[in-house]
């Protein structure tokens, strides 16, 4: 019987377990997941455990060919026909009917930005999670899945080329502080953003790569006016975009996304590198008290060398964090109101700290954004950033250079739920397929 070997338990490997369900597979299946079950995972615990960094999220669903990173040779068509997938395997463990909706457009014509049309579908925190725990429990009740939680995967080992092993590959994982390790015949790496797995196995495999864009912007909170009504109603998750190109072949694309209303908060976040970063949440639990807004505004740095790696890329936050007056920066002063004008020289005061492309980048395109919203009461949290390996694993059908280890979600290529858990289907079809 064929054995296959999940890491990691997000939004794409409950793709992929849910589709291989859904077609009999009849090999066995095992999830290593380093954080908990949904029964016993704290808020804390931001982005391990089962759904990933999905779990509390706003759960935002977004989707278009562009948003949430290109999947190469995907078609309008084939799309669509996920979107659908998607949308039935949520609405399988909703309390209620989820639809997606269509963006409106939007009128730009005062600005140099444009308006991304995509499809929406906000499910919210707390429904999210709902139905996350509903996915868990279908997938554990199967009796071909194993998740294996609090087991930590150290390693991976290609044992193809020796014989008096029955399995190509070797799963070596930390579970009770004890190592342990299984014999597999396909390994689906699916760790997400914040992890070193996959930079530990290119270097091992001398997997081909490409260089990925450094993701590194501010994470905008606001109250609500009328400006902002207006464009949420035309999308709840709205994409403002402008492309910067700079010397050197260095480009940078600016959007707005992840905008969080209703009851919005804002939450730094300690990643497990050691730095500290901003996020967005917004829980359906009304607060009539509770009129912020808040959103990010991202620079994807496309041509930057220096930051072609996740080692410098958590330098980078390092730095930014240890920039004096960071916090006072931050959090102090928290109700004042400070001109836009002001506010621009301020990222010019991230000089040093941040890129100087960022730095432009930014200061252009909250300037563009003040001609639809006024920013004049806006407060910028530094840094929002979406750390990556600094390079794209190539796949076929998410299989990489090495027979039998795919690479699927955030880890790779993927961002957002949308594209996260479509990456999960693709490798699924390819495994059904293949047996
Ligand atoms: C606060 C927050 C809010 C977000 N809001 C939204 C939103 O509203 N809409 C949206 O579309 N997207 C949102 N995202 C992004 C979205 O959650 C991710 O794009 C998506 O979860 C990626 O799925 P994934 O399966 O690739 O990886 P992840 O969800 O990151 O899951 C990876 C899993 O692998 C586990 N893992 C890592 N390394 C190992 C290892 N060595 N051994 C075992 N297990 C391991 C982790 O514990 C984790 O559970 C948000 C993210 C965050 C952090």
């Amino acid at each position: 019987m064929e054995r296959i070997a999940f890491i990691g338990a997000g939004p794409s490997t409950i793709g992929a377990a849910l589709k291989l369900i859904d077609n009999k597979y009849d090999g066995e299946i095992i999830i290593f997941e380093k954080g908990n079950s949904l029964d016993n995972r704290l808020p804390s615990e931001v982005i391990e455990g089962f759904a990933g960094a999905g779990c509390f999220s706003d759960c935002k669903l977004s989707s278009s060919l562009t948003t949430g990173s290109v999947i190469p040779n995907l078609t309008q068509e084939e799309l669509e026909k996920y979107e659908q997938e998607i949308l039935d395997y949520f609405n399988r463990f909703s309390p209620d009917k989820l639809e997606w909706s269509h963006t409106s457009s939007f009128d730009t014509h005062t600005t140099n930005l444009t308006f991304d049309i995509h499809k929406t579908l906000h499910v919210g925190s707390d429904k999210g999670r709902e139905i996350f725990h509903k996915m868990e429990k279908f997938i554990t009740s199967q009796p071909n899945v194993r998740i294996l939680f609090g087991a930590e995967v150290e390693d991976v080992v290609d044992i193809h080329d020796f014989s008096g092993f029955k399995h190509p590959f070797i799963v070596y994982y930390y579970s009770k502080e004890n190592k342990w390790s299984i014999e597999v015949d396909k390994v689906i790496v699916a760790t997400g953003q914040k992890n070193t797995l996959p930079g530990k196995l290119i270097k091992r495999f001398k997997l081909a790569t490409t260089p990925r864009a450094l993701q590194l912007g501010v994470r905008v909170v606001d109250e609500m006016n009328s400006q902002y009504e207006e464009i949420i109603k035309a999308n709840y998750d709205f994409k403002f975009v402008k492309e910067y190109n700079y010397k050197n072949d260095v480009k940078v694309k600016v959007r707005t996304f992840c905008c969080n209303s209703g009851n919005a908060h804002v939450c730094a976040e300690k990643a497990s590198e050691g730095f500290v970063c901003f996020n967005g949440h917004a829980y359906k639990v009304p607060d009539p008290n509770n009129h912020s807004v808040n959103y990010g505004i991202m620079c994807e740095v496309s041509g930057l060398k220096k930051y072609n790696s996740k080692e410098k890329q958590i330098e980078l936050m390092k730095n930014i964090n240890n920039k004096e007056h960071w916090a006072e920066d931050n959090f102090s002063n928290n109700d004042e109101v400070r001109p836009v004008r002001e506010l621009l020289k301020g990222f010019k005061h991230l000089k040093g700290y941040y890129p100087k492309v960022v730095i432009d980048s930014l200061t252009d395109f909250v300037w563009e954004l003040n001609k639809l919203v006024d920013l004049s009461k806006a407060k910028y949290l530094y840094p929002e950033v979406k750390l990556n390996e600094g390079k794209t694993i190539q796949t076929t059908k998410w299989e990489s250079s090495l027979k039998g280890l795919y690479f699927i979600g955030d880890c790779n290529i993927t961002r957002g739920i949308v594209k996260a858990f479509l990456s999960g289907l693709q490798v699924a079809e390819g495994l059904i397929n293949a047996t």
